[in-house]
């Protein structure tokens, strides 16, 4: 039984490794938003992965405060939950906000797991003890240094490379790497870059027999990646798009795309991924874990997503030393044999670093019903 008795939302900033960019432009800090729940004496954690401006989605980390604050807690106050799956139906009045919602309820699973001593990807009924780890690399200034960054992490043991591509920087760079490691299994993000109109252009990524091209056309065009799809070999894999179980099911229907990309803070919440899991299962379609440059408190999450049935492919879930030099969270999550274990603890299964959080904090905002 979770009664939330307090609230504690801290925005942080934690300095990347090296500038991260894509085609909607360059990130060299995270900015995070946590969220930590009290309930009996144990506290909670959710990592809000909306970013710091409305570019991945409409949501920023100050959006997500707003509606955590003033509206999500408020409906938490004075309830009684048996368990986590209850959250959605709780905060069902709320229209769209999915990050903000996620944050919460991962934070209500955390205590959840640790209430029942088991971790949390037990919990939701995983059956991996470790996860094969993708890495999504950057736009880079120029294709030299694409091929020796991803020369890099092939040698680190990544089971898969991810290129950001977009109008410009797209068949290039791909030729140069596909050359380089004929046998590396490969795929590319373009977040929306690209227009139905560049179909004729878009086909010529066939060449390059990639796992898939994710996400090319803007968001809210399940119809304009329906008509693409008919136009690639390659099979098409919707991010942006999926901002809820029901646009899952939507884009399946009109075959919008083969695979779906799974995170649980742009559907909504673990409760939403679940969802997804169940309904990809049920039609056969891959599934793979993305990432948002997620501090370790968010990773582990992921990893807990990533080790259920369903999640096939590689996961854009990197060792922390891709990102961080620090992290709030430890352990830190490390590479091995091409993959990274899933956390064994009770809850998350990572524990919070008090003097990092307090050295990364940049605000912080109680919450007392
Ligand atoms: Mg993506």
């Amino acid at each position: 039984m979770i009664r939330v008795e307090r609230a504690t939302l801290y925005l942080v900033e934690l300095p990347l490794v090296a500038p991260f960019v894509t085609s909607f432009g360059e990130e060299r800090v995270r900015r995070a938003l946590l969220v930590a729940l009290t309930s009996g004496g144990r506290t909670g954690w959710g990592e809000c992965v909306a970013g710091s401006g409305p570019w991945f989605s409409a949501e920023t980390t100050e959006t997500a405060r707003h509606m955590i604050l003033d509206f999500v807690l408020p409906l938490l106050h004075g309830r009684e939950i048996e368990q986590p799956r209850e959250f959605p139906s709780i905060v069902a009045p709320i229209r769209g906000h999915p990050m903000a919602k996620a944050a919460v309820e991962a934070a209500l699973w955390d205590l959840h797991a640790q209430a029942e001593g088991k971790p949390l990807a037990a919990l939701l009924g995983g059956t991996r003890d470790r996860v094969p780890a993708g890495v999504s690399v950057g736009i880079q200034p120029d294709v030299e240094t694409l091929v020796s960054r991803v020369a890099g992490y092939v040698a680190e043991g990544y089971k898969r490379v991810k290129l950001k591509v977009k109008p410009g920087w797209d068949l290039g760079p791909l030729a140069a790497v596909r050359e380089r490691f004929p046998d590396l299994p490969l795929s590319v993000d373009a977040n929306a870059a690209y227009a139905l109109a560049d179909r004729a252009h878009l086909r010529e990524f066939d060449r390059f027999r990639l796992l898939m091209v994710e996400q090319p056309l803007t968001y809210d065009d399940l119809v304009g990646h329906a008509r693409l799809a008919q136009a690639l070999e390659t099979p098409l894999c919707l991010d942006e798009s999926i901002s809820s179980p029901h646009r899952a099911w939507e884009a399946l229907e009109l075959s919008a795309c083969r695979i779906l990309n799974v995170k649980q803070g742009r559907l909504g919440g673990l409760s939403a991924a679940l969802e997804v899991h169940a309904l990809a299962r049920e039609r056969e379609v891959p599934l793979w874990c993305g990432g948002m440059l997620e501090t370790g408190i968010g990773r582990a999450l992921n990893v807990a997503v990533a080790s259920l049935p369903g999640f096939t492919l590689p996961h854009d879930i990197s060792a922390t030393d891709r990102y961080y030099r620090e992290d709030i969270a430890t352990p830190l999550f490390r590479l091995e044999e091409g993959h990274i274990r899933v956390p064994q603890r009770p809850g998350l299964g990572v524990e919070v670093d008090t003097a990092r959080l307090q050295r990364f904090t940049v605000r912080a905002w109680a919450w007392h019903p």
